[in-house]
């Protein structure tokens, strides 16, 4: 099996990279018949010999492209490895690791998975192995033609420093004219708000489908945060785009397990309610008696979410 790890050097991340992609080749590509080796894109002349001392086989391309798009990525992957037979790519985890490894196995016509945690291969196949079902399973997904470009899931193995070579076989190439991104007028990196670990959430407000609306789901936030409480929601308001994706709780979010957890307009459907049922204290605001939620709780509260929730912040406030 001949390998190939990516590391984009354009990223801020470029240790962490690294050091996961040395773990998975330690951990998953032991052997005889293995070898492998490195392509290292950067563009600043500055990162490079840091990146240099962060390629995790003993042989490396370092290829330098104007920018860090992925259409300029993937023309200089293709003009590097035109004539080479690489059976595996192994591209970093996060979103830019997923979205290359896909558009690459396309354009070579192999075949893709995304997040992977484990391989297993032999002369005849090639399993690939990710959690499915919110992290409930590991699924194995048979990939059916060469070349595999699989993107690693984020803390699917243990981090490896790289050690410091005497020797390293470096071939460069200067890519910096290949742009197929001149389409691109203007771009900016955007920071978008770190997700909130709400698994380690001491004290918890979540909002359900009884919110109505964005506008009420805003002002349930602003609550829990009057109240110091971080803020989760059930599935319909993640799918409904009045909060965030990561602020889900439930089998399919978030499995929580706070000192207090407070629900407002939620009915505690059972793929909801596994994900709060270690929580220490459990308060259910619902105007339905007979909610689910209602007879799980420690302590149900038949009323308009809005009306209890406005009494609750001006005593916890004062
Ligand atoms: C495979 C699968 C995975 C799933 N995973 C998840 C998951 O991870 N998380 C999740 O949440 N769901 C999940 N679901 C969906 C789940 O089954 C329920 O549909 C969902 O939890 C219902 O959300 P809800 O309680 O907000 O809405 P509803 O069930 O519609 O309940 C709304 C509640 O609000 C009350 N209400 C209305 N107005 C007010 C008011 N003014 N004041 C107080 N109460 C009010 C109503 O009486 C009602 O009980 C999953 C489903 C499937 C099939």
């Amino acid at each position: 099996l001949i390998y190939k790890t990516i590391l984009i050097g354009n990223s801020a991340n470029i240790v962490a990279q690294a050091e996961e992609l040395n773990g998975f080749i330690k951990e998953q590509l032991r052997g005889a018949d293995i070898s492998g080796g490195t392509i290292a894109f950067y563009s600043k002349n500055e990162i490079k010999n840091e990146l240099m001392r962060l390629v995790p086989t003993e042989s490396v391309k370092l290829v330098r492209v104007a920018r860090y798009q992925p259409d300029n990525i993937l023309a200089a992957l293709q003009t590097v490895e035109q004539a080479e037979k690489t059976h595996l790519y192994l591209f970093p985890s996060g979103a830019a690791g997923s979205e290359l490894a896909v558009r690459w196995a396309y354009r070579k016509k192999g075949s893709s998975l995304v997040q992977v945690k484990q391989i297993e291969y032999s002369e005849t196949q090639f399993i690939a192995k990710k959690t499915v079902y919110a992290n409930h399973a590991l699924g194995g997904f048979r990939l059916s033609q060469k070349p595999y470009c699989i993107s690693l899931a984020k803390g699917a193995v243990s981090r490896y420093a790289i050690s410091t070579r005497k020797e390293l076989i470096v071939t460069e190439h200067d890519l910096t004219d290949l742009q197929t991104d001149r389409y691109i007028k203007y771009s900016e990196w955007i920071p978008t708000e770190p997700a909130p670990d709400l698994e380690d959430a001491a004290f918890i407000i979540i909002g359900g489908r009884g919110m109505h609306n964005k506008d009420n789901t805003r002002n349930l936030e602003k609550m829990a945060d009057a109240m110091g409480a971080d803020f989760g929601v059930s599935r319909p308001v993640a799918l409904s785009a009045w909060a965030p994706m990561h602020r889900m709780i439930g089998v399919s979010g978030a499995m929580i397990q706070p000192e207090v957890c407070i629900t407002a307009g939620v009915s505690g459907a059972a793929a909801f309610y596994a994900g709060i049922e270690k929580s220490k204290t459990i308060i259910a605001i619902n105007m339905d008696a007979r909610a689910p939620i209602m007879k799980a709780a420690d302590v149900a509260v038949t009323d308009d979410y809005q009306a209890v929730m406005a009494v609750l912040t001006r005593i916890v406030q004062n």
